[in-house]
């Protein structure tokens, strides 16, 4: 879009936009689950007439289509890259944290919720950070039967460190790969 001196008071208004994030009211617990209670639910046998359009291919996409699909939805997804794993997402070396707290060292959703809105410079969206907290084990077992190779202890259970300063070992990681085994799990 062209923004010459002429246009612009005119396309600064035709790009003006509000940001509504839609989040659902209620105490901020509960706020999610309530909305997934509300949903209306789809018989397993109808699903295959739903067509659902993801964009990208990302971990979010990727996920989102990997599992809708698993559920029996017809689902096409797109991304501008040359190849589907190709997204950002395979820059992420670090790991992904959940709340299992495995190593016993005190961790719990509310403790997740915490660092994650301190981690994101209080900028983000308090509820959605919340539901993350909320699902985040779900996610780890979710990624497990996508065959995602998350290191193990001899014991044979998953690793955890501790990542980003925070003071308990809740990250799941393949090495310094996890981003690029998250895509290759949900392709
Ligand atoms: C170097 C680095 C390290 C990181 N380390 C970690 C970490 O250790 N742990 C952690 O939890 N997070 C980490 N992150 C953050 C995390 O990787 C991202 O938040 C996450 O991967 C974003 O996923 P996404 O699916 O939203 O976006 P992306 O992976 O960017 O995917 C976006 C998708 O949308 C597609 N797309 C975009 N525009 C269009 C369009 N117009 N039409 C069609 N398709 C389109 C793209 O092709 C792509 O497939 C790291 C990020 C970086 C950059």
């Amino acid at each position: 879009m062209w923004l010459g001196w002429t246009r612009f008071d005119r396309d600064v208004e035709e790009i003006s936009m509000t940001l509504n994030a839609n989040i659902p009211p209620g105490p901020l617990a509960d706020k999610w689950d309530r909305r997934r209670a509300e949903l209306k639910s789809v018989k397993a046998s109808d699903r295959d007439q739903y067509r659902i359009l993801v964009v990208g291919t990302g971990l979010a996409g990727a996920s989102a289509a990997a599992t809708l699909a698993e559920q029996g939805f017809s689902v096409d997804v797109f991304c501008y890259h040359d190849s589907a794993r190709r997204a950002h997402s395979i820059a992420a070396q670090g790991g992904i944290n959940a709340a299992k707290n495995y190593p016993k060292d005190g961790d719990s959703v509310e403790r997740l919720f915490t660092d994650t809105i301190k981690g994101g410079d209080f900028r983000a969206r308090e509820a959605n950070v919340y539901r993350l907290a909320q699902v985040s084990n779900a996610i780890i077992d979710q990624c497990v039967a996508q065959g995602v190779p998350f290191a193990r202890e001899y014991d044979g259970y998953l690793a955890n460190r501790s990542f980003g300063g925070v003071k308990v070992r809740r990250t799941f990681y393949a090495r310094g790969q996890t981003g690029q085994q998250l895509l290759l799990g949900a392709y």
